[in-house]
């Protein structure tokens, strides 16, 4: 394992679990100048890697929700559905409880500089690179893509302040979008946060010799909300630039490597889903190699299943940040921002309009009246518990589909014909494959139908 980050910590602590004897070689821990903010839907995968415990006890704060300025004056306050918490975490905090746990897993752990050997290793084994934006692997393999798209650098500094902050919820992450940027802050203990601007290395000073510091406080004083938030508050450290421009991989898994995390692709930091992303690609990573390793004949689709699965991810959050960026181009007309609002219709909203169709018409017809559509249906790598297994999916063009909503549509595509009534195909889906809830059910079944997999006459 090559970097221990999120990903790269995923993947050893749950191949470690599952038996495989694994070595990870990274450097000290990260920078403790980058905080993130990290939403409550991580705590399932903290579960699935076996570190929920550990989390719960590092002491990090847990936040309640966003506080966001997008677009204009007002603020918009965003509580977590349900009461849940996220966490607001300083990433060398966040890097030591995960590493702690993959020693404690049995990983040997090796803290030095990868060199050019490590990145040798036999047939019979893998190398996972999670080096997040070094990439050693992917570099190496030439499958690093830069788009041309803008680029963006975050500038980051600590602040400390005596008085209460003036906002609406001191456990936030508060977005602002402004004339030439947006600015960002996470709080890492009460009375101190971390603020980013995230700026244009070619509009902002910085490319005219202006120092970070210079650039920095005045992005700031361009915004609203975030001038009166460092008004009593004093810069304890920093600021520190990072380059936050996207990248992706064309190829994200060879014949014996991996690329796992922001190693593969770094996706824009406003989705606040870096580390989320990097977590799942560990584990998925982890559940290939293991599906390669106790079943070698498998082998090539599950690195072909990984290396697809990583490029639909990357795809998903680069569609819903350009959605959230178009958002704020309209009332700041800056190139920032022009240069980031193309905003393509996306695929999934013409499939909306078709599902929500699908869906009025199984409402108001008294009979289903259904037929097989003319589908390909062919087996296909998915995951099945620590394993990728070949099952049958549905398969149109390059997309192969099983589940809609969590419901097996390869089976409701059988059983449809037979039943005249929802409540009656319902049912019987349910005792065949188990039960799920009735909306997931309805979602899944309006899709068949939109998609003509199941054909209402
Ligand atoms: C400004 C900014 C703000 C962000 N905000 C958020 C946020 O709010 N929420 C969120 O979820 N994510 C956020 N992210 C993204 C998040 O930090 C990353 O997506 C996440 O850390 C990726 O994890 P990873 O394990 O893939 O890579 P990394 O965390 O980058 O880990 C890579 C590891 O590899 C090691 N390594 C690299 N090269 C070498 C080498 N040559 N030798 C030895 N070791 C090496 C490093 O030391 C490190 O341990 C932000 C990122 C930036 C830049």
């Amino acid at each position: 394992m090559l970097g221990g980050g999120p990903a790269g910590s995923a993947a050893a602590i749950l191949l470690s679990q599952w038996g495989h004897p694994v070595r990870l070689i990274t450097r000290a821990t990260a920078d403790a100048r980058l905080a993130v903010s990290l939403p409550p839907s991580c705590h399932k995968l903290f579960d699935a890697i076996g570190v929920g415990e550990a989390i719960a006890g590092a002491g990090f704060v847990r936040a309640t929700g966003n506080t966001v300025w997008w677009g204009h004056a007002d603020p918009r306050v965003e509580m977590f559905a349900a009461g849940a918490l996220g966490w607001q975490v300083p990433m060398d905090r966040l890097d030591a409880v995960l590493l702690a746990e993959a020693a404690a897993a049995g990983v040997t752990i090796e803290r030095r500089a990868i060199g050019e050997a490590d990145l040798e290793v036999g047939p019979d084994r893998f190398v996972i690179d999670a080096t997040g934006r070094s990439g050693l692997l992917a570099r190496r393999h030439g499958v690093r893509v830069y788009d041309d798209g803008p680029r963006t650098i975050a500038l980051s500094g600590e602040w400390t302040r005596a008085d209460s902050w003036p906002v609406p919820d001191d456990t936030h992450t508060l977005i602002e979008s402004y004339e030439s940027g947006w600015a960002w802050s996470v709080p890492t203990s009460p009375g101190t946060r971390h603020l980013a601007v995230m700026v244009d290395p070619q509009r902002s000073g910085l490319v005219r010799g202006t120092t970070a510091r210079e650039v920095y406080l005045a992005e700031i004083g361009k915004t609203v909300a975030f001038k009166q938030l460092i008004g009593t508050a004093a810069l304890s450290e920093g600021p520190s630039g990072w380059d936050a421009s996207g990248y992706r991989a064309d190829q994200y898994a060879g014949d014996n490597w991996l690329l796992a995390g922001d190693a593969g692709s770094f996706i824009d930091p406003l989705s606040s889903a870096g580390v989320k992303k990097a977590l799942a690609s560990g584990w998925l990573a982890a559940v290939a190699v293991h599906s390669g390793l106790v079943a070698p004949a498998l082998r090539g689709h599950a690195l072909a299943f990984f290396s697809q699965r990583e490029q639909d991810i990357e795809r998903h959050y680069a569609r819903i940040s350009r959605q959230f960026l178009a958002e704020a181009a309209p009332t700041h007309p800056h190139a920032f921002w022009l240069d980031r609002a193309d905003l393509p219709e996306s695929a999934a909203a013409v499939d909306a309009g078709a599902v929500r169709a699908a869906y009025s018409q199984l409402r108001t017809s008294p009979d289903l009246r259904l037929r097989t559509g003319d589908a390909i249906v062919e087996p296909r790598p998915c995951i099945h518990g620590h394993e990728i297994v070949l099952e049958p999916h549905i398969v149109t063009g390059s997309e192969a589909v099983r589940f809609v909503a969590g419901v097996n549509i390869v089976a409701l595509r059988q059983l449809g014909p037979a039943y005249s009534q929802v409540p009656d195909l319902f049912e019987a889906y349910c005792r065949r494959e188990g039960d799920v809830a009735l909306p997931d059910f309805l979602l899944a079944l309006a899709t068949t139908v939109a998609r003509r997999w199941l054909v209402a006459q």
